[in-house]
């Protein structure tokens, strides 16, 4: 009889193909799980839940189909470029052109890998957005929140207090700066203390959201 929980692979289970982001697999087993198979995202992996007593391959099967069911659907809530695109679009006509008297609209706006120190940055001259994709794990008011900072960046481009009046129309801007503050302390803890503090305009007219 196979422990209640595993993380994969296993002398009988395989791990299925997974993009980079995602962790891991775990699978957890209960007795008291008759039929219904589910999984979700936790801590960055996948976790299966399968009911106790079921052959390995049919496990197999179903760690297969669900892992790939949440990578796909995790995918789709979580932006490609042209959906984050969009989501910015949508953020400036819902929250901040009409208290910035304009509209507000990058040229572009872009998922980035190699921004490890920052969330998110705007070169104010190109209007262009992007966005480290480290915040692709994280909840989509805080994403939010990093593209109404950088929009409000086409307005403002210090850290001003008008810029901040403007950022703080976005509804959850408070909870999720929050929040990203929380994250950056935890990282901190393990990584060691990071840059910390707030980002000044750089000299090419970019300005980073920090961390
Ligand atoms: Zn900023």
């Amino acid at each position: 009889m196979p422990p209640p929980s595993e993380t994969l692979p296993t002398a009988t289970l395989r791990l299925p193909p997974l993009p980079d982001d995602i962790a891991g697999v775990r699978v957890r087993r209960s007795a008291r799980r008759r039929k219904t198979i589910s999984a979700r995202l936790e801590d960055g992996g996948v976790v299966v839940f399968l009911p106790a007593g079921m052959p390995a391959a049919r496990e197999q099967e179903w760690i297969d189909k669900m892992v790939e069911r949440i990578v796909r659907k995790r995918t789709r809530t979580h932006h490609s470029d042209e959906e984050l695109m969009a989501k910015a679009n949508q953020i400036a006509r819902d929250f901040l052109d009409r208290p910035a008297g304009r509209r507000l609209r990058p040229s572009s706006v872009r998922w980035v890998t190699n921004m490890n120190h920052r969330w998110g940055s705007c070169s104010v001259a190109a209007g262009t957005i992007r966005l480290s994709d480290r915040l692709q794990q994280m909840p989509d008011w805080v994403i939010g929140y990093v593209l109404a900072h950088e929009l409000a960046h086409l307005e403002h481009t210090g850290h001003t207090r008008q810029f901040w009046e403007l950022v703080g129309h976005y509804p959850s801007s408070e909870r999720a700066a929050g929040y990203l503050e929380g994250w950056s302390a935890a990282q901190a803890t393990v990584w060691g203390p990071g840059g910390g503090g707030e980002i000044a305009p750089a000299g090419d007219g970019s300005v980073d959201l920090s961390e």
